[in-house]
């Protein structure tokens, strides 16, 4: 199965690699000539219609999975699917509908299926995820309290971080080999991954699970 992943930094793609074979219980072939480049949730946004456009064009790709960090933005919930209730401050929802425009002009493709895609989004940043079950604080429902609480998260990803890598600027290796060794702990036990992060996680992986 051929993919493009898009996230925030190539380790974030490496960890997400890996629990995508875990889901789909498959090898994954990245797609390596992706247009888009890690540069944050800005970049990732405004070149995910680019990314799609050439996947369906130019690639035999069966899939794009496009996972952004929260940060302080709201949480996709039930209700932002309901007709009107897509939510700007949200950004699932604010990739579902570039997204949803762009696969509503794709004109038939060169191969018999279309590009599925995927959305997930790590509460507050992918290091929690990745800390699931290491730290018992690392969970979708306490900082969604602390958002709801009207607090920032910016403390509590730099604390992420530190736990992760041993410090708030990891070097792209050391970001890697983290993400790695934890990503490769976790896709043993995904369903501990589903009940600590719901809407992020847990919608995600029953969306690959379809496939
Ligand atoms: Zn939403």
């Amino acid at each position: 199965m051929k993919v493009a992943i898009v996230s925030e930094s190539p380790a974030d793609t490496a960890a997400i690699h890996i629990l995508l074979e875990a889901l789909t219980n498959r090898r994954i072939e990245l797609l390596r000539d992706a247009r888009l480049r890690a540069g944050g949730w800005p970049s990732m946004l405004y070149a995910i219609d680019v990314e799609l456009i050439h996947l369906h064009y130019r690639t035999d790709a069966h899939a794009l999975i496009a996972i952004a960090d929260s940060d302080d933005s709201s949480v996709h919930e039930e209700a932002h699917d309901l007709p009107g209730g897509a939510v700007e401050n949200c950004r699932v929802c604010r990739l579902r509908a570039r997204i949803g425009s762009v696969q509503a002009k794709l004109r038939p493709r060169h191969v018999n299926y279309s590009v599925d895609v995927a959305i997930g989004l790590a509460v507050p940043a992918l290091e929690a995820w990745l800390l699931c079950g290491k730290n018992p604080h690392a969970s979708e429902g306490r900082f969604i309290r602390e958002r709801q609480a009207g607090n920032s998260l910016f403390p509590a990803r730099k604390q992420l971080k530190r736990e992760l890598y041993g410090t708030e600027f990891p070097s792209l290796q050391n970001a890697t080999a983290c993400a790695t060794r934890e990503a490769t702990r976790l896709a043993q036990n995904l369903s501990l991954l589903g009940d600590h992060f719901p809407f992020g996680f847990r919608s995600f992986a029953q969306m690959i699970r379809t496939w």
